[in-house]
């Protein structure tokens, strides 16, 4: 039987704006050592923002028009950004076939021509040789039939509360607190050096992800529990791994906060240690 103190620990947490679905969950955090983030819409807002459009033929409206048809299916972060930037609506009868390459980007035929806009893997994937772009910020790059055309810079920040969070999470005992991100090296990197984080692996696609997620459970020690915290389609998988998932529940994918144990409903990250406290004052009142 759960005791009673548990039920108290539950809701002093959900009053927090912290839900969790168990009391063994609640009890794991107060033991948590390392703690895993996803990096976009976790650790930073998620909500990109277009801040350069380079054409290399076109205008740069037609290559931004050109990428939000592409995007047009996508409810990806950059997909928002990318059709928000072009602030029309799209005529659907002018495609065709469109698809979304998780970890990659989009491709699309529209208007007979084949449209592909994602990052540097989905064009090295359809060997199309583009202008690397070591600048700020997620490139997205943009091919027609099989031609390099262009590219789209998009920007995200980083949340308000990150830093604050993993000073927290330090500050409870947390040992080791690493990122995973499909995003390139330059912007993970920029991200894990700006909020002093452990340790941080870049470039992975979804199925990387929980590779990384089920290595990093067998190297871990059997008493220190391990959360991970996401909020993506792709995270459900990473999260169902971990000994703790942790998802953003106001942005957060409906697949994502399903698969988690905990869901933070204010999408703070800071939450996270304010639950743990919660969690080790629950344990002391039952023990
Ligand atoms: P994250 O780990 O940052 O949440 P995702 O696995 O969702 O990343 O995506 C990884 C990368 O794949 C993105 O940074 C982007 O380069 C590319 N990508 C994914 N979906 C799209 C899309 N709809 N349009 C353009 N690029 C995309
Ligand atoms: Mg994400």
């Amino acid at each position: 039987s759960v005791p009673l103190g548990f039920f108290g620990g539950i809701g002093g947490a959900s009053k927090l704006g912290v839900l969790v679905k168990g009391s063994n969950y609640l009890e794991a955090l107060a033991s948590t050592e390392i703690v895993v983030f996803d990096k976009t819409g976790t650790l930073t807002k998620g909500n990109f923002v277009v801040s350069e459009v380079h054409s290399e033929k076109m205008s740069e409206k037609e290559l931004l028009a050109l990428a939000a048809y592409a995007e047009d299916y996508s409810n990806h972060p950059i997909a928002m950004s990318i059709k928000n930037a072009y602030g029309k609506a799209v005529d659907a009868s002018q495609i065709k076939d469109i698809e979304e390459i998780p970890g990659h980007g989009v491709r699309a035929i529209i208007n007979e021509k084949e449209v592909l806009a994602g990052n540097a893997k989905l064009m090295k994937l359809n060997n199309i040789s583009y202008e690397a772009n070591a600048s700020v910020g997620t490139i997205v790059y943009v091919a027609i039939n099989g031609k390099y055309v262009g590219y789209i810079r998009i920007e995200d920040e980083i949340k308000s509360d990150s830093a604050q969070a993993i000073h927290d999470l330090k500050a409870a005992g947390v040992k080791k607190i690493m990122m995973l991100t499909g995003d390139s090296g330059a912007v993970g990197k920029k991200v894990a050096q700006s909020l002093h984080l452990d340790e941080c692996y870049t470039e992975l696609l979804p199925a990387d992800k929980v590779e990384k997620m089920e290595l990093l459970m067998k190297q871990k020690n059997n008493k220190g529990m391990l959360a991970f915290v996401g909020d993506g389609i792709n995270d459900a998988p990473v999260l169902a791994r971990a000994d703790i998932g942790i998802a953003m529940g106001g942005l957060g994918s409906d697949a994502a906060i399903e698969a988690a144990d905990i869901v933070i409903m204010t999408d703070e990250p800071s939450k996270i240690a304010t639950a743990m406290k919660v969690s080790k004052k629950t344990l002391r009142i039952v023990q």
